[in-house]
């Protein structure tokens, strides 16, 4: 990283960071970070703070204030923790609906076969493209943690995935880690699900290996002891590639 872009980042801190007040209370709302350290807290205080700044959060037929801004933030960045979040680059814009929107589209389905689909989402994104969510998704979700879902952890999950080039399910991923090892992994439980459907994931996960990722993301977050317990190849990979084991209690420092 060149001395400019450094000193903007310590300005950026020094001037802009998050209330502590708003922080405090925005991190209490969301369970998925309850497990985090104090070191890893004050460094996701960081990133979302930088998030903020970077992106613009544009409200289509709502006002975003801050406090839903710091709620998105925290969101989009757990997922890159401990990966940086140069990982987010290449997009600028948050775009909030206030419910769920409605897309209207032709579009290749997994098997390659074009389809109008007609569509009511919750979030939606593609490469070098907005994240879209619906905030009065998000909100539930985040007042519902038993749910394991987080749809901007959802639509995080892609952008990350799209980082090689294409939304197959399988991000770029470390020197240190086995692309056959996560491709036989993640395949396996991707078609044991299509076959038969769990009671505990939801069934959006067998929609595409893309979706499976993303969904399993979720997932691995918010409800890691789910996926740990119904597949833990899965939460194993997702867990070296996240950096990140949420299972693990907090070491409070
Ligand atoms: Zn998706």
């Amino acid at each position: 990283m060149g001395f400019l872009k450094r000193f903007r980042i310590r300005r950026i801190l020094k001037y802009r960071s998050i209330p502590a007040d708003l922080w405090q209370q925005s991190l209490k709302q969301i369970s998925c970070t309850h497990h985090l350290t104090a070191v890893e807290r004050v460094h996701l205080r960081e990133l979302a703070t930088r998030l903020m700044v970077e992106k613009n959060f544009i409200g289509i037929g709502i006002e975003v204030d801050t406090t839903m801004q710091v709620l998105i933030a925290i969101c989009a960045c757990l997922p890159v923790l401990h990966l940086g979040l140069k990982q987010l680059q290449g997009w600028e814009d948050i775009l909030i609906y206030p419910g769920l929107f409605v897309v209207d589209r032709d579009e290749k389905n997994p098997d390659g076969v074009v389809q109008h689909r007609h569509k009511i989402l919750g979030g939606e994104t593609w490469q070098n493209g907005p994240l879209i969510l619906a905030w009065d998704h998000l909100h539930n979700e985040i007042n519902n943690p038993q749910t394991g879902r987080n749809v901007v952890i959802h639509e995080i999950a892609h952008k990350l995935d799209f980082l090689n080039g294409r939304c197959n399910g399988m991000p770029p991923l470390h020197p240190d880690m086995s692309i056959p090892e996560w491709s036989d992994t993640l395949s396996k439980a991707y078609i044991k699900l299509q076959h038969h459907p769990s009671k505990h994931i939801d069934g959006y996960a067998s929609y595409s290996p893309a979706e499976f990722f993303a969904v399993c993301s979720e997932y691995f977050f918010c409800k890691p002891e789910l996926l740990d317990k119904e597949v833990h190849g899965v939460y194993q990979q997702l867990g070296a590639y996240y950096r990140q084991d949420p299972l693990l209690p907090a070491i409070k420092s």
